[in-house]
């Protein structure tokens, strides 16, 4: 990162005793020459007070985030109008001193806006089983239709399949195997591909041990797609009655949302379609991003100037009702064996 001369230095990595802290700030500090206007290190990365902010951001905000049944919020916000009045570790004491001092804010615990924590009516509809129906109802009309043809292609990994060169081992599971995704239940295949590699990699659960296979698959005509990994743009009203939002909290839950997802597949196979396009779960893990980023408490899918970065988070996925490959639906190009090669883990700390 370059450093604009007129921009002062504060700090460095060095100030912090915490030790997460000093790593988060060596990763984000500048190459600079020279010595600390604080602690006086010479050999540590420098930091202005817009990249202090954004440790303290990241360390404290992000750092804190947690997840619940659906949605996520931060345990910890700060702003320039509070004083600090969260408990602090021992070794954090002078670091938050640090922050005070030099930025003028104060940490406080935050208590999240209910959408944040799952408070979106069309979600708690869809969690009640007399009310899903609606909704699923309107999921299918209000988003839009993807025809995807031959010029297409997408992966489906398998491990340790029995025939490897066989188009049959990378269709849907057998029946007696089916029934434990997220669209797919008892005598309803689906076939889960996706057109980004690592994507699969995440979905499959790999480990460097696995003997594994990747097949490329190509429609052999249109596919008509329900499209779910589109961001609603244009909704009225608030978070609180946001389809959009409940829908992008829906798969961004764990198994117990797949009770919800299954009726969806299947309302969309009676609507015809041919399968559903939908946000991966591992989209935000793949690209690094904080997931339901706010501003002021507003969501970031909401706010017009960052719906197209919002909708670039959403990383597609595949699921294709039945047998396509029996089907021909879908056609093998090719399969080849697949090998772990290096696995590469990014990532920052917070508090205790
Ligand atoms: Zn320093």
């Amino acid at each position: 990162m370059a450093h604009d001369p007129i921009t002062p230095l504060i700090a460095c990595s060095a100030c912090f005793s915490d030790h997460g802290l000093r790593l988060d700030a060596e990763r984000l500090g500048l190459e600079e020459t020279g010595v600390c206007p604080n602690c006086n290190t010479i050999d540590s990365k420098k930091l202005t007070k817009g990249v202090l902010l954004k440790l303290a951001y990241r360390f404290f905000v992000w750092g804190s985030l947690h997840r619940c049944e659906y949605g996520a919020a931060p345990r910890i916000q700060f702003n320039e109008h509070q004083k600090t009045s969260i408990g602090l570790s021992p070794w954090l004491v002078s670091d938050v001193k640090l922050f005070e001092s030099l930025l003028s804010i104060g940490f406080f615990p935050y208590g999240p806006r209910l959408w944040m924590i799952g408070e979106v009516e069309p979600l708690k509809e869809l969690q009640n089983r007399c009310t899903r129906k609606n909704i699923v109802n309107r999921i299918l009309h209000d988003y839009p239709t993807r025809n995807v043809g031959p010029e297409h292609h997408f992966y489906r990994i398998r491990k340790e399949p029995s025939n490897p060169a066989k188009p049959s081992e990378y269709d849907s599971p057998p029946n007696s195997a089916i029934g434990k995704g997220r669209f797919d239940s008892t005598n309803f295949p689906v076939l889960y591909a996706s057109p980004d590699l690592q994507v699969c990699m995440h979905e499959c659960r790999v480990t460097a041990e696995d003997d594994l296979y990747v097949a490329t698959l190509t429609p052999n005509t249109s596919l008509r797609l329900l499209d779910l990994s589109v961001l609603l743009r244009d909704e009225h009203g608030t978070e609180f009655e946001s389809l959009d939002m409940a829908v992008h909290m829906l798969f961004l839950a764990g198994k117990h949302s797949y009770e919800i997802t299954r009726e969806i597949a299947t309302a969309a196979y009676t609507s015809e379609f041919d399968g559903v396009i939908y946000p991966s779960y591992f989209s935000l893990l793949r690209l690094g991003v904080m997931p339901f980023e706010t501003t002021y408490g507003i969501s970031h899918r909401r706010i017009s100037q960052y719906q197209e970065y919002e909708q670039e988070k959403s990383i597609p996925n595949l699921a294709i009702f039945g047998r396509p490959i029996e089907q021909s639906r879908l056609s093998l190009q090719c399969v080849n064996r697949l090998i772990v090669r290096r696995v590469d883990y990014d990532f920052h700390f917070g508090p205790v």
